[in-house]
């Protein structure tokens, strides 16, 4: 029998990643940024941090990229992120399983990231033919009104760890191909998985030839290198995810210099279960929704209002479930919630159940689950808090895989509380009642980005404009018309006639 060999450690699995993926050594080992795997909670790597010098460098490279790359034809611009969706398809299963080790997502949920970049890819290349303005009706005879839309510069990505990968991608696939240069900034905890998308990266422009120097940059380190991009006025464009605290320090920042701002920050969902709601479908969505990631998703389902008359066919089930889902190692087969990403993580998690006990909740869940790989590695039992109103923390967004449940009784009522918190991102309603569904989507019902009817509020698709009100920020991104926000837009008129009539019949008659 041939002996059963030892799984390898995560540090060296995600060193062989980085060499099949292209990442030299010198980035990961030795430099002074300590990467940690929620997996085990091992320090797997020593990143090179970038330096302010660097820094403002790379900026200025992407500056002049931008000169060149604005100028070649938006379709040309698009064979470069075909052949970014190309290397993609190619790296998926490593950079799948290196969002895996890094960030703790389990397999479906890493590989299911790389293939929202190959969407995006795909979907900017289409794009890259459709970038169209407007022919608009002119009050003046002899004259022609219409809009074009030309590139407006770098493009500044800060990311969040969650996704460390695809938020990069719904800019810079869509940043490209309006002609901009991009240089981004990936969160501190997840800077691995940025090695090796800039890896991948810069395959595709050596497959593509000609490409200006310093198109796509990269500067790793804490939020002081953040704080380099948003305050360089070369930057013109700054898209931005993360907290709603790191929102209010970048959002004046921006708003000062007059930059555009695509702020995508914290959320704090809801869902609202009503009487004719399919309650084997409800409940896979919340299962899904609020469980997934660990209940580390912008979009995670936090809150939850059920209607009395469902409440207790559908809450001791849910119990159920919240107590059966395997938690563990993404590595192992079965494992539906993964780690916390780190120590604040699970520290911010206990703190919300503690006030949540305070106010007199029931809590399910919660505890810490020990003995997966060190002390620092952070792995919980997700909850399911009962509230008796809806009051306390269930007003914050607490990135952890708590879902608070409220009783409700009127729609009214429901609604209401849907609609008082900060954030407004994503949005459910589970209703068969056409009236109650259109209520929700209507301007009286949901204030957020994201509204939908019997799916939960996470999982979106990149062919939809992604981003929310509020204190979410405002910012949309992926689908739709999000790359207007990547171009300026300028009015033309021009007059083939031999007169010069004014706008509004002013006459202005010199005497020459
Ligand atoms: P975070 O705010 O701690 O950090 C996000 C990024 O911002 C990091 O790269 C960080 O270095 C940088 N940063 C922080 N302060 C900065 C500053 N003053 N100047 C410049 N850069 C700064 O967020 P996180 O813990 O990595 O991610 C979790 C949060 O992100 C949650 O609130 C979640 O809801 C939110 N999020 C939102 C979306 C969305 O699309 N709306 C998507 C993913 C995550």
């Amino acid at each position: 029998m041939p002996e059963a060999q030892a799984p390898l450690s995560v540090a060296t699995e995600i060193a062989q990643l980085l060499q099949r993926l292209g990442v030299p050594d010198a980035a990961h080992t030795g430099g002074e940024l300590t990467v940690r795997s929620p997996v085990t909670g091992e320090v797997v790597a020593q990143v090179r941090q970038t330096s302010t010098a660097e820094a403002t460098g790379t900026i200025g490279q992407a500056h002049e990229a931008f000169k060149a790359w604005r100028n070649v034809p938006a379709p040309r611009r698009g064979e470069l992120v075909r052949l970014l969706g190309e290397e993609l398809r190619a790296a998926k299963a490593d950079l799948g399983r290196l969002v895996t080790l890094e960030a703790g997502k389990i397999p479906t949920e890493g590989a299911g990231e790389v293939q929202e970049m190959i969407d995006i890819c795909d979907f900017a290349v289409g794009l890259s033919r459709q970038l169209y303005g407007l022919t608009l009706a002119t009050e003046r005879a002899e004259h022609r009104m219409m809009e074009t839309w030309h590139p407006l510069g770098v493009c500044g990505v800060i990311s969040a760890f969650n996704f460390p990968v695809a938020v990069w991608s719904w800019n810079a696939a869509l940043a490209l191909v309006c002609g901009d240069s991009v240089v981004w900034k990936p969160s501190e905890k997840t800077p691995l998985t940025a090695l090796a998308v800039h890896a991948i990266a810069q395959r595709a422009l050596a497959r593509f030839g000609g490409a200006p120097e310093g198109l796509l940059g990269l500067l790793l380190g804490q939020r002081d290198i953040g704080e380099v991009l948003v305050d360089d006025h070369r930057v013109p464009i700054l898209s931005a995810t993360g907290s709603t605290a790191m929102g209010r320090q970048v959002g004046p920042k921006l708003a000062a210099r007059f930059a555009r701002a695509i702020l995508e920050l914290g959320g704090n969902n809801a869902a609202i279960v009503t009487p004719s709601a399919d309650l084997d479908l409800t409940l896979r969505a919340i299962a899904f929704s609020a469980m997934g990631t660990a209940g580390q998703r912008c979009t995670t389902l936090r809150r939850l209002f059920v209607h009395d008359s469902v409440y207790d066919a559908l809450v001791p089930k849910l119990a159920k479930v919240y107590g059966n889902v395997q938690v563990g190692d993404p590595r192992e087969a079965g494992t539906l919630v993964g780690p916390l990403i780190d120590r604040a993580a699970f520290d911010g998690m206990q703190k919300a159940l503690g006030e949540s006990r305070e106010i007199g909740a029931t809590v399910h869940g919660g505890q810490r689950v020990e003995g997966i790989g060190t002390q620092d590695a952070f792995y919980v039992r997700p909850a399911l808090v009962e509230l008796k109103s809806h009051g306390g923390p269930v007003l914050r967004e607490t990135f952890a895989p708590i879902l608070y449940v409220v009783r409700y009784t009127s729609l009214d009522d429901a609604i209401e509380w849907h609609n008082a918190v900060g954030a407004g991102l994503s949005s459910s309603i589970f209703t068969l009642n056409v009236r109650e569904a259109e209520r929700f989507l209507s301007s009286a019902g949901s204030d957020c980005g994201i509204a939908n009817v019997n799916i939960g509020p996470s999982g979106a698709e990149i062919g939809g404009a992604f981003g929310g009100e509020k204190e979410t920020g405002g910012g949309r991104e992926a689908g739709s018309d999000s790359w207007k926000a990547y171009m300026r837009r300028a009015t033309n008129t021009i007059n083939y006639s031999t007169a010069l009539p004014l706008a509004q019949g002013v006459t202005f008659e010199i005497n020459d």
